[in-house]
């Protein structure tokens, strides 16, 4: 069986025809919706449904040239032409703003809005999307600032970002491990905490905070740079703060976000039970060192073959659901799924959902182990997700971050207890303190990073913050997340300084949607268990709606009331009956 994709549904090659003739019909669109004017004379309707379809057209063939062009990148990191291509497209695709922006502001301004929607099926299609527009329009700028604000950003946050990639990229770290100094770059170091050797996890932590002083002192500058940044554009924007922001565009409520973090505030204790509980198995006394969060207990010496992986999968999720397994065996038998790890492809998986040509590709790097046959379930959930949305208008597509991994999370628990199931004693303990371990970082760690983001940017408001005070504020949030679980003379006062995700300023609070999406997926999937076959509808009717409606909409779609601390409490449940189960067996050892 190969183990590569085949891109040819896209394109053959970037010198191909059809590449070429799409890359010339991109312009075309561009320079429609340029010249794109709402009519006084026309009916508002026509000059909207007009603009839609332009919009339509540009995104069919923008996805598509995108797609394959990313795709070729990712599993060859050096292709020149490639990332030539890409640059040209996003730079053309700059070009959509000033469209956008006189589409929205025109359409705000109508006042029979809703009739007019309500008269045109195209536009009632799209009602979700331009109703989006015209609440985003509230926050714009005028056409001048917007683009001025566009390019001050590339020489502001988006160059503070690099700067941030670079240094924690290129940083070289020595670090000892057994009786012999090596020299190895930060993320390897990092990845020393999965070791089996807790002496080797141990010093990969002390050698990694022994690093961080060495460019402390710019990241930090980065760090305030881009806050810096996001809190003026924001408030010249008229939001209240970065919050709200990142809850428009994640299609959220206030009282939701507030709920789901009390309802996980509340059940800090049971994890810290866990966590006090391994910390005991490895012989600590006083709560986990932060270097042991990691520590495998035991080893899941389950081997799969890639053909293995896959019958195991398609075989258990039929149980749930044959049209899951059709489409996952379809994904392997037209080969979506680049699976072989070679030089010059990039690391860890992705799954990219192809809109114009409905279908997916999946990257991973297919090793073996455990770990690589789940994050393949976990993939193949993701293009499930894209499966369900075939039917739907492009514009209908993008889904919010709290609901990307529904799916995914569903696919991937379905795959994990069957492999606790059919595991023996030793090999189930090991898996189930791993889920539980990953999930105490989406619930407990994510819970700290949320206290860290929200104070860094109350007090950034004041003025720019030291590497002292970033140091401080992050032990703190640890202390406060983790309680007696961490050993607190070994935390982690680096954290802020590591992780891309505050480094993005289009993407603040880039944290809580995890914990949501978690606690959505484990929700979601306890419904399948109790309601059976018939829940099948429902959750494809959920995922097909998640690209055209509010996040509670799409909740309640499954009769799920997102501001109801019971929804919350039972997600979190589940994960607690793991940990129960754990306590149990790590009594015995
Ligand atoms: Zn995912």
């Amino acid at each position: 069986m190969t183990e590569r994709w085949d891109l040819t549904a896209l394109y053959h090659d970037f010198s191909s025809d059809s590449f070429l003739q799409d890359r010339e019909k991109m312009k075309e669109m561009l320079t429609e919706l340029e010249e794109w004017q709402p009519e006084e004379k026309r009916e508002p309707g026509n000059s909207a449904e007009e603009f839609i379809k332009i919009l339509q057209d540009y995104y069919e063939v923008y996805s598509k040239l995108m797609g394959y062009s990313q795709l070729r990148l990712s599993v060859e990191a050096r292709n020149e032409e490639a990332l030539k291509i890409i640059e040209q497209l996003e730079k053309e695709s700059a070009r959509l703003t000033a469209p956008r922006v006189e589409f929205q502001k025109w359409l705000s301004g109508l006042e029979d809005r809703r009739e007019i929607i309500n008269s045109s099926e195209l536009l009632q299609e799209h009602s979700f999307f331009l109703e989006e527009l015209v609440e985003q329009s509230r926050y714009l700028l005028s056409r001048e600032e917007e683009t001025l604000a566009a390019q001050l950003k590339r020489t502001g946050s988006s160059a503070w970002t690099k700067l941030q990639q670079r240094l924690t990229s290129t940083l070289m770290i020595d670090v000892e491990i057994e009786g012999e100094i090596k020299k190895l770059p930060l993320p390897e170091v990092r990845n020393l905490a999965y070791k089996q050797d807790q002496e080797v996890r141990k010093s990969g932590y002390q050698a990694e905070l022994a690093a961080y002083p060495e460019i402390e002192e710019s990241v930090a500058a980065s760090l305030n740079g881009i806050k810096g940044e996001v809190l003026t554009l924001i408030k010249r924007r008229g939001y209240q703060s970065p919050l709200a922001e990142t809850l428009q565009e994640s299609r959220l409520e206030r009282e939701t976000l507030d709920t789901m973090l009390a309802a996980m505030k509340d059940y800090l204790p049971k994890f810290r039970e866990y966590f006090r509980a391994k910390a005991g198995v490895l012989g600590h006394e006083e709560g986990l060192p932060f270097y042991d969060l990691f520590a495998p207990l035991g080893e899941v010496e389950m081997e799969f073959s890639y053909s293995q992986a896959r019958d195991f999968i398609i075989e258990n999720i039929s149980r749930f659901s044959q049209e899951m397994a059709d489409l996952y065996h379809r994904a392997f038998q037209e080969r979506w799924i680049d699976a072989e790890p070679r030089e010059g492809k990039r690391g860890g998986a992705f799954c990219y959902n192809l809109e114009p040509i409905k279908e997916s590709r999946i990257l991973s790097n297919f090793t073996g182990s455990f770990s690589d046959m789940t994050t393949l379930a976990h993939e193949l959930g993701h293009a499930y997700h894209g499966y369900c949305l075939r039917q739907e208008s492009i514009l209908n597509t993008s889904y919010p971050m709290p609901l990307a991994e529904t799916a995914s999370i569903f696919s991937e628990t379905v795959i994990t207890n069957a492999a606790i199931e059919e595991a023996d004693s030793a090999q189930a303990f090991a898996i189930l303190e791993n889920k539980i371990s990953q999930a105490g970082q989406v619930i407990v760690d994510i819970y700290s990073r949320y206290l860290f983001e929200d104070r860094l940017f109350a007090e950034r408001e004041k003025a720019a913050l030291s590497v002292e005070e970033l140091k401080k504020f992050m032990i703190e949030a640890q202390q406060k997340a983790y309680g007696e679980g961490l050993d607190h003379d070994k935390l982690h006062p680096y954290m802020w300084l590591n992780k891309p995700h505050y480094y993005s300023a289009g993407r603040n609070y880039y944290n809580f949607p995890y914990a949501f999406g978690l606690l959505f997926g484990l929700g979601v999937y306890a419904l399948a268990r109790e309601r059976g076959e018939d829940f099948l509808t429902e959750y494809k009717n959920l995922l097909t709606a998640t690209g055209r409606n509010k996040v509670a909409e799409v909740a309640a779609l499954v009769d799920i009331d997102l501001n109801s601390r019971n929804f919350w409490d039972d997600s979190l449940s589940v994960i607690g009956e793991d940990i129960e189960k754990f306590l149990r067996l790590a009594e015995k050892r």
